[in-house]
């Protein structure tokens, strides 16, 4: 709603506009042509001062627009004193802005759709009753009634036997999911079915719902649709304009010619629907569960030359299983257990909360770890029980206490290798295996297929580890071991390639992900560092959603390119008819507002692009 007062102004315009070209006709048909022009003058003035307005603060910054060819077929029409050709023009020109806001007003529907279902109350059972409380008192382990209908409020898991929701406006899934007891709930769902139970996991605020909202909010109010495809377009139409004017003028002596011409270009298709196209793009990847943080990053991401993944928590599941603990000194397997464990609850890391999880599932009481210090995406040090002990990359804790002799850490058949030292010796192994993501394979050959020429991993965990995972990816190349540094580092280097699109997720990708061309964000679960970072998040845990964003860019852009050409080229036949006389500046409006129309109509069309790959869950 920021932008009502530049649409109060645009209204106003028009209205004037309108007016003008009304009473003028009314008094030029009363024969008082004197009058008439005056009128039509008056009609012209605020239109073509708001746009000299315009133009100069967009020069300021450096823009050169194609609103220039307005303001001079406006200009050279009152300075020829073709004042009735003028009006038309600004009531074109106001109207074909106006018919943008509403056509990109229509595009946005579905993100504000996303922002427009936040509940505000839940229903909480308490002391045998139930109360209604606001979303911001429900506390983890609450137990809430979800009626049928209702928006699930926070992420929670099913506490009733059975459950039908439905995440269509998250995700574009159509049809609605049967839960189990116990299975997890994602906030922002709807209740398809019979009222459940849910028992609360997180506050309102850190479940996934609140994230997504918040980051919509976002991407909405940095709002600049204006986008490099018409800018690089911009500046050849307005020479051929301006060429073609100047040329008609020249050789018939006759400035009207050059009148109709400027008149036949004014309002050009291309500011009036790559906008449109491109934010109904956007809107449609919110459709499909993958916010697009802008017009800019939506034309990259049709333009992805290199693709850089995330290994754990992006090409992986994140939430890896231990198989085996090797140990090398007297510590017993559950004590290396014991200590990681302890000391990784102060961590964030998708690792270090498995560590955690499967601790607690063998039961095993965790003490306070102190001392601590983290380095994001390598490992932890601090002390637990009075013992210094180190946990992480396998590099990470080698290269702190060096190796024992018999290390088995190279024959580790996991996916995912967590190195433990205690007292400053390396202690033990925790081999977990963390499965690739459902269609992960399927997703790569689909981008490939896009457009994509370059698949790289990026990983931190050790090379042997990230091969295994990946065999049979026919990735072109794993980069392992790496720091969260060395990510951003092997981004500016792919970058001299061609545009470079990285996957990741949490806090340690969030640097790599502002250095790529695009980022892309796993998740929206209380906006991690990683989605504020990134231009795209895929708002859903389902890779595959990258191919059905990508596809959605590739579409609209064409659709933007396709109303551009279509639009230019009309509007070029139009402008040398006219250069030849066969159109009045008049005519020449009207018919360029029959090309905007048409060409905004078919922009328009991106709002039903549908991924070939998009339900495929
Ligand atoms: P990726 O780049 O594959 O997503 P990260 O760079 O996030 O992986 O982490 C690399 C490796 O470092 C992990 O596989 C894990 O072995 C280890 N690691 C990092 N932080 C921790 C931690 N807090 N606890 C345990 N292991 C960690
Ligand atoms: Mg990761």
């Amino acid at each position: 709603m920021e932008q009502t007062g530049s649409d109060r102004l645009k209204t106003a315009l028009l209205l004037l506009a309108v007016a003008g070209l009304v009473i003028g006709l009314a008094f030029y048909l009363a024969d008082q042509a004197r009058i008439a022009n005056l009128v039509w003058i008056a009609g012209v003035v605020p239109a073509l001062a708001s746009l000299v307005i315009e133009i100069l603060r967009s020069l300021s910054r450096g823009e050169v627009g194609l609103d220039i060819v307005a303001a001079l077929s406006m200009t050279a029409a009152l300075a020829f004193g073709e004042t009735l050709a003028a009006a038309v023009v600004a009531v074109m020109y106001s109207g074909g802005t106006f018919l943008e806001s509403f056509a990109e007003g229509r595009a946005r529907r579905e993100m504000h759709a996303l922002l427009s279902r936040v509940p505000r109350t839940a229903t909480r059972h308490r002391d045998n009753g139930l109360e209604d409380i606001p979303i911001d008192e429900i506390a983890p382990g609450d137990r809430l009634l979800i009626r049928q209908g209702d928006v699930v409020p926070v992420d929670g898991t099913l506490a009733s036997e059975t459950g039908f929701v439905d995440t269509s406006a998250l995700t574009g899934e159509s049809l609605p999911v049967r839960l189990m007891r116990g299975a997890e709930a994602m906030s922002g769902a709807t209740n398809a079915g019979e009222a459940f139970d849910l028992t609360a996991l997180r506050p309102a605020k850190d479940s996934t719902y609140a994230g997504i909202v918040r980051l919509v909010a976002e991407a909405q109010a940095s709002k600049a649709p204006m986008s490099r495809l018409a800018d690089k377009w911009s500046l050849g139409f307005l020479a051929v304009t301006v060429s073609i004017a100047f040329a008609a003028w020249w050789f018939t002596g006759d400035p009207i010619r050059a009148v109709a011409v400027l008149v036949v270009a004014t309002p050009c298709p291309l500011i009036l629907a790559v906008p449109v196209a491109l934010v109904a793009g956007l809107s449609r990847a919110a459709h499909f569960g993958v916010l697009i943080k802008g017009a800019g990053p939506l034309e990259t991401m049709a333009r992805i030359h290199t693709l850089i993944l995330d290994k754990t928590g992006t090409l992986t599941d994140g939430r890896p299983k231990i198989v085996s603990i090797a140990c090398y000194g007297d510590t017993s397997e559950q004590d290396i257990l014991r200590m990681a464990a302890a000391l990784d609850q102060a961590s964030k890391h998708p690792v270090a909360q498995a560590v955690v999880a499967a601790a607690k599932a063998e039961g095993l009481r965790l003490p306070v770890p102190s001392e601590v210090v983290e380095l994001p995406g390598e490992g932890v040090v601090g002390r637990v029980d009075g013992r210094s002990v180190i946990v992480g990359g396998d590099g990470f804790v080698a290269g702190r206490v060096g190796r024992v002799s018999g290390d088995a850490s190279g024959m580790a058949a996991g996916s995912v290798l967590v190195a433990v030292a205690i007292d400053g010796q390396m202690a033990g192994h925790l081999v977990m295996s963390d499965p690739l993501r459902d269609g992960a394979g399927a997703m790569l050959n689909g981008l490939r297929r896009e457009g994509v020429r370059r698949i790289l991993l990026a990983t931190g965990d050790r090379a042997d580890v990230a091969e295994r995972v990946t065999e049979g990816l026919g990735l072109d190349g794993v980069r392992a071991g790496l720091t969260p540094d060395q990510k951003v580092l092997l981004v500016l280097s792919e970058r001299k390639r061609g545009p470079v699109m990285m996957v990741g997720d949490g806090v340690n990708d969030a640097p790599a992900l502002s250095a790529a061309d695009v980022g892309v964000a796993m998740g929206a679960r209380g906006a991690a560092a990683s989605a504020e970072a990134a231009d795209v998040v895929l708002l859903v845990d389902h890779i595959d959603r990258l191919g059905s964003g990508i596809e959605i860019a590739h579409a609209a852009r064409r659709i933007a390119v396709e109303s551009v050409v279509v639009g230019i080229g009309l509007s070029v036949v139009g402008m040398i008819a006219a250069a030849y006389g066969y159109l009045s500046p008049v005519e020449g409006a009207l018919l360029q507002e029959v090309i905007d129309v048409a060409v905004i109509l078919n922009a328009l069309r991106a709002l039903r692009i549908s991924p070939s790959d998009a339900l495929r869950v």
